[in-house]
């Protein structure tokens, strides 16, 4: 059993987050992948952050109909401020049999790596897959330096890279579907469209609740 670990503010979620976590889970064949909405996002403005219970079922909307698509509220149970390390603690300690954890993000995530609570020992505790995800104005996918890798721990093997505590890390080349959740909020404070952005479900879950 091979599971993903994908967490993200979500606000909302939509079509870029669903397609890359489907081409990462069928380029690492994860069994699983966990979309985890954060109470509390460490480096996120939280004045335009929806409640975390629409979020949630947002996600869950999202996901329904897809049987590798799971929806935690671990960091919303949580509440406070959302930290990776203690998310994957969790799983590592809840999951039924022992599984390899593959923490999934973008690469303007994973190039704050150092920002992050407790780097190291995340590095040491799980497995990362960083999908790319262009950013405008830069010229290629956004990527940690080699250098900043080696520090980390890892070193270079093939195609992906491994830890000294036998973790991997490998960057996974996905469509990139340029939506952004700061646009759709955009949108609807300007009163267009968010259709085709985001699954019909949450079109339909944006309305009914009168969100942003
Ligand atoms: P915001 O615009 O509100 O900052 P965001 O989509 O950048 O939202 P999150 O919802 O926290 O922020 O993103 C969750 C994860 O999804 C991150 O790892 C991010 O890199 C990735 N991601 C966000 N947008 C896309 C996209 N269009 N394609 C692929 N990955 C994305």
């Amino acid at each position: 059993m091979r599971v993903g670990l994908f967490g993200g503010s979500f606000n909302p979620i939509h079509l870029g987050h669903l397609r890359a976590a489907e081409e990462v889970r069928e380029a690492l064949k994860l069994d699983l992948v966990y979309f985890i909405p954060a109470a509390s996002p460490p480096h996120k403005q939280s004045s335009e952050l929806a409640p975390a219970e629409h979020r949630l079922a947002m996600v869950r909307a999202a996901t329904k109909g897809n049987r590798h698509f799971m929806t935690s509220d671990v960091e919303i149970r949580r509440s406070g401020r959302s930290y990776t390390i203690d998310t994957v603690r969790h799983f590592l300690a809840t999951l039924k049999q022992p599984a390899p954890l593959y923490l999934m993000m973008g690469g303007d995530q994973f190039a704050e790596l150092d920002s992050w609570k407790e780097p190291e020992e995340l590095t040491r505790l799980c497995n990362f897959v960083v999908h790319t995800r262009l950013i405008e104005g830069k010229e290629g996918p956004a990527r940690i330096s080699v250098a900043a890798l080696k520090r980390f721990g890892y070193n270079q093997a093939d195609d992906h890279y491994v830890h000294s505590s036998g973790q991997t890390l490998s960057f996974v080349d996905t469509t990139f579907l340029p939506i952004s959740a700061t646009e759709i909020r955009g949108n609807l404070q300007l009163g267009e469209s968010i259709r085709y952005l985001v699954p019909f479900d949450v079109v339909d879950y944006v309305q009914r609740h009168s969100l942003y």
